[in-house]
């Protein structure tokens, strides 16, 4: 068997181990990076890629004034009686440093979103913007031949085959029929678009997650970090209760990677993990249907490592996954790729109804609190499911999932059956297979308070976060409008998730605990591989890269011996 060492074996290329293997290697030790796929950058590479850092230095040069104090209270409140105060701590102590690390040392770039409120905006400690960061669109052309082995965004999400848009790019694209600057703003970037396809495979642009592991990845690259692609790791080697590295197995070969100061599992949780589904998600425990948006290959071999080398597995959180609600976009050769819900249920002409036609839940609300009300308006059924209807207005305006708003043509959407029309609200109702005469009903009762702004059933746009989710320049109510327009317009979801929460037990240093609570030596979990801080929470934008970017660097700093 082939032998090689180094200081720090690095398992996964998400945000967790790219954070992890440049920090160590700034501070001077020699890390290797595995990635069991061929392409890099893992989930990381299919987000948007926002963090959520509380007390971040840009939200306070302009302006914003956080706290501790605050950010913690939030979360405590948040995570109520799963609060890990220890991690909690070294999150809130260390997030914004971890950023100023990386801004200072690396090519990460973020910016402060003024507008994205934390997602329960009222709750003690919450704040109604500023904690959630984008990052910088980046020319994936500065990778090199690289680029063609960064993980590719869903293609549910790319426009033109192959384009992406950036979170912030969004309202222009909203706008672009109506506003000379936004119409001009998207042609540019078409334009753009249209020059890179003649020698890419896909927009060079790379914006969101895409742009994130970009970033990290030009970095560690600079730095001659080495990365392994398609070398999962098999195996842990261990030494007398100590993680001395690991089996990788690399081109057929299984090789021995020694790492002298430990081993970090950064990979990426359990959502491609059937087995692990039925065990832990309720619904699919009862039989019942998920898709996640996750790669299908991030299959909880870091927990599965872990436990093998003594490991706790937590498995009390408030939800065992970070729901989101996908549609599933046909593709051409016959396959589906999930789209998920994040925010076209917030806006005005929108609204979510389940099979006998009837809403179950206030639309605007986040992707990890709506797919709760889908299980509980589903319980009696064998299958759960539900339909976002929009009227035409609402639908050409905002676009409704994978289908854009004008001017983009939404003809294969509508062939493929992914969006599902009819001429009145009776007529789509039967097209989708819900009652035509609650939906009737339903529709009726919702029209006669939406053009007021009100919501009396659900409090459709009653915070800012949800209000940010709906159509800032729309008023009196953001989140509201009747649907009155015909045709009417459907798109079925089903519940997925973007990643897991459970996870490792891990102390505030990032080292794996074992059954007593005593520190693993050499092993560290960083990423979805550690049990989520928030306790299974989803408090605000970026509450999964944020941390697994902060403990990541905690990780590289604690490997290298730097205390605080
Ligand atoms: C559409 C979408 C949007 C999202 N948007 C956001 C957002 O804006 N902000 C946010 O905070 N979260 C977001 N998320 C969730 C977020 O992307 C994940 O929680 C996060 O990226 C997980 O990072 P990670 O480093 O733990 O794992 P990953 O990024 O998944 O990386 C893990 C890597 O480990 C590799 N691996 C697995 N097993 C092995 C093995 N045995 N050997 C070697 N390598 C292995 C995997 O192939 C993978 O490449 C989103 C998710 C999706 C799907």
């Amino acid at each position: 068997m082939d032998q090689v060492s180094c200081d720090v074996l690095v398992v996964g290329s998400g945000a967790g181990g790219f954070a992890t293997a440049i920090t160590a290697a700034h501070h001077g030790l020699d890390v290797l990076m595995v990635e069991k796929e061929p392409v890099f950058g893992g989930t990381t590479a299919l987000s948007a890629g926002v963090v959520w850092i509380p007390g971040n230095a840009d939200a306070a040069r302009q302006g914003f004034a956080d706290s501790r104090e605050d950010a913690l209270a939030y979360i405590r409140h948040e995570a109520g009686n799963r609060f890990d105060q220890a991690r909690a701590e070294a999150f809130v102590d260390n997030g914004h440093r971890m950023l100023a690390f990386f801004e200072e040392n690396t090519l990460v770039r973020y910016k402060a979103q003024s507008v994205w409120a934390d997602y329960h905006p009222d709750a003690p400690g919450a704040a109604k913007g500023w904690r959630g960061l984008m990052p910088e669109p980046f020319d994936g052309r500065a990778l090199g031949d690289s680029f063609g082995r960064l993980r590719a965004p869903l293609a549910s999400m790319m426009v033109l085959g192959g384009m992406m848009i950036a979170r912030d790019d969004l309202p222009q694209f909203f706008r672009m029929t109506r506003s000379v600057s936004a119409a001009l703003y998207c042609s540019k970037l078409i334009a753009r678009y249209g020059i890179d396809r003649l020698s890419h495979a896909r927009g060079t642009r790379l914006a969101n997650g895409n742009a994130l592991v970009a970033r990290l990845a030009k970095s560690a690259f600079d730095r001659n970090i080495p990365l392994w692609l398609s070398a999962p790791v098999a195996d842990l080697t261990t030494e007398k209760g100590r993680v001395t590295g690991a089996v990788v197995v690399r081109e057929g070969r299984r090789i021995t990677v020694a790492a002298r100061k430990g081993v970090v599992l950064a990979c990426g949780g359990f959502p491609g993990n059937a087995e692990m589904q039925g065990r832990f998600y309720a619904h699919v425990a009862a039989g019942k249907n998920h898709l996640s948006a996750a790669p299908a290959t991030n299959t909880g071999d870091g927990i599965r490592l872990g436990q093998a080398a003594g490991a706790a597995f937590q498995e009390d959180a408030a939800q065992p996954a970070a729901w989101t609600p996908v549609s599933l976009l046909p593709q051409k050769d016959g396959s589906v790729v999930p789209f998920p819900h994040f925010i076209d249920r917030g806006k005005p002409g929108v609204i979510a109804v389940d099979r006998r036609g009837r809403r179950f839940a206030n639309e605007a609300r986040s992707y990890h609190d709506f797919v709760p009300r889908m299980f509980e308006t589903c319980r009696d059924q064998g299958t759960v499911e539900a339909w976002i209807v929009a009227d035409h207005r609402a639908f050409r305006r905002y676009g409704l999932g994978a289908a854009p708003p004008a001017p983009h043509p939404v003809g294969r959407f509508l062939r493929s059956g992914y969006i599902a029309s009819g001429q009145t609200v009776r007529e789509l109702a039967q097209r989708i297979g819900v009652d035509p005469e609650g939906l009737a009903r339903t529709v009726a009762d919702f029209n006669a308070h939406a053009a007021a702004g009100e919501d009396p059933e659900f409090g459709k746009g009653s915070d800012a976060y949800q209000r940010f989710n709906g159509d800032l320049t729309h008023g009196p109510n953001p989140c509201l409008a009747p649907l009155d327009q015909a045709p009417f317009h459907a798109v079925r979801i089903i519940p997925g998730d973007i990643g897991t929460f459970l996870g490792l037990k891990t102390d505030p240093a990032t080292r794996v605990l074992d059954g007593d609570g005593r520190p693993i030596p050499g092993l560290h979990a960083v990423g979805n591989d550690a049990a989520s801080v928030m306790g299974g929470a989803y408090p605000g934008p970026g509450i999964t890269i944020g941390p697994a970017m902060t403990f990541g660097w905690l990780a590289g700093r604690q490997l290298a011996g730097i205390a605080g």
